[in-house]
């Protein structure tokens, strides 16, 4: 690979300057004007030629994060395996990262050959080759408005092809998250994946299993809540991946499928997503085939509590699932039977629960599976639509819980009232 890059100007790349991002371009000149070199990078260059609108805009540079600190007082250093600085304007974050040597005896590896820290400082050249994908390594100067290129990235981007640099099986052992990676771009961008990345796929999916939980969730975020989880879903699902970091999801689940639709829609519509509802989905299937294994054995209740440790502890091992969104997946699967069955007295404590809307939205998913769940959904949605006809729709209920499937007698009928409904469509 050369040293020396194409320098591509202005008017060859097109890149429009008024999209570019005044926060980043002001980190840019700071960093200039205190003596360092420093560049926008990666994702953003990238998108721009694409002509999408970038998610954030990262910059590189010579400075050290420490000489960053210098320049900005306000910024934090992040990241142990890799260092940076977190540039804070307001609610955004502007990330600036050191180049990086990449290859060198100082780059820390496990006996895998992957990378454990990757704080070893280099040059513009050497940053370029330690980046992921060709498309991700084109740096463009905002002040002259040259783009500049090392690895052919232009090609690649015009052929809409996601290429390593370097030699694959190499750079799938540094660091496999590169896999979940390229098939992450693969789904946004609509690009081809080359062959030698995907016979290299269930190596890496093996090697996934050394990598922090806590990373892969960070990793499940950019899949699946940034706008394209359906694509990101059908590629993942459909890959040598799918078993590493879903091992409880049935890749051709119908109700995972239309979770992601609908996520992306949400985010379209500007609507907040959270991953502790799509964790919900994802798990759903698996905890109600556990609880049906639980239920011969133990009470309903205890059947719940059974399947749905087993199931989130299961996919915990792999993907971390924080504290909150566990408790927000729980929650939203014991008032599945709730709302199924609702008892009459406690159908206003039940709107107001924290977790209705997302079991109500649950709820939906599974009624556009099982038909015989859509009376009850479509009379939620008029009892929240219409709250002057509460008492009416009251009346009409069409599966209320009877006294003789109530709290009391659940015990001794061994899951009467609470989840047999979920478990028998
Ligand atoms: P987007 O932000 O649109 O999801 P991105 O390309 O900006 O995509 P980031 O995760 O923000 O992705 O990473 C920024 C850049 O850092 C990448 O473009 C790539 O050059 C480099 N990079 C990120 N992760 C890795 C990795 N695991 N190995 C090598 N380079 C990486
Ligand atoms: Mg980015």
């Amino acid at each position: 690979m050369p040293s020396v890059p194409q320098r591509v100007p202005a008017s060859t790349h097109g890149i429009d300057p008024t999209l570019l991002d005044a926060n980043s371009l002001e980190v840019i000149a700071k960093l200039r004007s205190a003596g360092f070199d420093a560049y926008l990078v990666g994702g953003c260059v990238r998108d721009l030629l694409l002509g999408e609108i970038p998610k954030d805009f990262d910059v590189a540079t010579d400075a050290t994060p420490e000489e960053v600190k210098g320049v900005f007082r306000r910024a934090r250093l992040v990241g142990r395996r890799f260092r940076i600085a977190h540039v804070r304007f307001g609610r955004e974050i502007i990330e600036v990262s050191t180049f990086r040597k990449g290859e060198s005896s100082l780059v820390e590896l496990n006996s895998d050959g992957m990378i454990l820290s990757d704080n070893e400082y280099g040059t513009l050249a050497e940053d370029a080759l330690r980046r992921d994908f060709t498309i991700n390594a084109l740096y463009y100067d905002p002040l002259s408005g040259d783009l500049l290129d090392y690895v052919d990235a232009l090609k690649d981007l015009k052929a809409r092809r996601i290429a390593f640099i370097g030699q694959v099986d190499v750079r799938l052992a540094e660091d496999p998250v590169r896999a979940i990676r390229a098939l992450r771009f693969k789904a946004k961008l609509k690009f081809d994946v080359a062959d030698s990345i995907h016979s290299a796929l269930p190596e890496a999916a093996r090697r996934l299993q050394a990598i922090p939980s806590a990373r892969l969730f960070e990793e499940f975020n950019k899949l699946f809540l940034l706008g394209y989880a359906h694509a990101a879903w059908h590629v993942i699902s459909s890959s040598p991946l799918h078993q590493a970091l879903f091992p409880g999801t049935l890749p051709a689940s119908e109700l995972v499928s239309k979770a992601m639709r609908n996520t992306d829609a949400r985010i379209a519509a500007g609507k907040p997503a959270t991953p502790g509802f799509l964790l919900a989905v994802l798990l759903w299937e698996d905890y109600v085939a556990r609880m049906h294994r639980f239920m011969p054995m133990h009470p309903a209740i205890v059947a719940s509590n059974l399947a749905a440790d087993q199931s989130i502890a299961v996919q915990t091992s792999v993907i971390a699932i924080p504290r909150r969104y566990s408790t927000f997946v729980r929650e939203v699967w014991s008032l599945q039977p709730r709302l199924e069955e609702p008892s009459p007295k406690t159908l206003e404590r039940l709107v107001s629960h924290k977790r209705f809307r997302a079991a109500y939205d649950l709820l939906d998913l599974r009624a556009q599976i099982d038909p015989a769940l859509t009376p009850m959904f479509d009379w939620w949605t008029k009892y929240q639509a219409q709250p002057d006809l509460r008492a009416d729709l009251v009346a009409s209920l069409p599966r209320a819980r009877t006294p003789a499937s109530g709290r009391r007698r659940r015990r001794s009928r061994k899951g009467a009232g609470t989840g047999v409904s979920i478990l028998v469509p």
